[in-house]
């Protein structure tokens, strides 16, 4: 699978993945995977990611000057941001830049996905961090991310979107696909009204699985503490907490409202 050709047919291939399941919307978004220390391969810039070829897959070096390509084609404005990654990582070979909508919401609402929730979610993504805004295509961004990829495959860009760093393409990608169904999880619980964490020993249990499998990648160790609003009875018994409280408070009400009707 390393022949240069078929690198490119796969970033298209993610390409028309990433926008059908609408992480990405008009030209956004951007795709890259390293080929060697000098040598990158990049989505252009100005072209709907539904809608590439290979043709339109440039090669750049270490610096994002291009080597080859159609020169109709552009290389990705956000380049300097996958560069920033390589230079930081040498593990990483790919990297994937969408707006999946659930993600990308949490980014803009300053609400972290750093809670320990869904099993699959503390074992490929962790906690994950937001980066400071930048302004899109300047340093701003590299500089915004730094730190947090030292020690996270998933980063949330303020305002802006997400990032995931992989193995491979696919590896990359299934990052942001984990991140995207998390976050829409974490959404819809938030909107049922209450979000069972995880307890620190059932975190645990998951870090020493992931050691066990020799997971690749790095994942910053999620939170364990509840949400704030929510009532956290993560292995409570269904009748305990909550539910008698409601219970005992739809009987006082019932009873006001037929203590009334008396009245009247
Ligand atoms: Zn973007």
């Amino acid at each position: 699978m390393n022949n240069e050709w078929e690198l490119k047919k796969l970033i298209v291939e993610i390409g028309h993945r990433i926008w059908l399941r609408g992480y990405v919307a008009s030209n956004d978004g951007n795709i890259t995977i390293k080929l060697n220390d000098d040598e990158l391969l990049t989505t252009p810039t100005g072209v709907s990611k539904g809608f590439m070829n290979v043709d339109m897959i440039i090669k750049v070096d270490k610096n994002g000057k291009v080597i080859s390509g159609n020169p109709k084609y552009k290389p990705s404005s956000e380049v300097k941001m996958h560069l920033e990654v390589y230079k930081e990582r040498p593990d990483i070979k790919s990297v994937v830049h969408a707006h999946p909508p659930y993600a990308t919401s949490f980014a803009v609402a300053g609400i972290p996905l750093n809670r320990c929730v869904l099993p699959e979610a503390v074992l490929v993504i962790g906690a994950v961090p937001t980066a400071k805004y930048g302004l899109p295509s300047t340093m701003e961004i590299p500089d915004s991310i730094r730190e947090f990829i030292k020690s996270s495959d998933a980063i949330l860009l303020e305002n802006h979107g997400a990032l995931t760093l992989g193995s491979d393409l696919l590896n990359a990608y299934h990052k942001m696909e984990t991140l995207e169904h998390t976050a829409s999880i974490v959404w819809k619980a938030i909107q049922l009204g209450n979000v069972n964490v995880l307890p620190e020993n059932e975190r645990d249990r998951l870090m020493t699985l992931r050691e066990k499998f020799g997971m690749a990648g790095r994942v910053a160790t999620c939170d364990a503490t509840p949400m704030p609003s929510s009532t956290n009875s993560f292995g409570e018994d269904s009748k305990s907490g909550d539910t008698k409280i409601n219970e005992q408070m739809i009987r006082e009400i019932a009873e006001k409202v037929i203590a009334k009707l008396k009245n009247n």
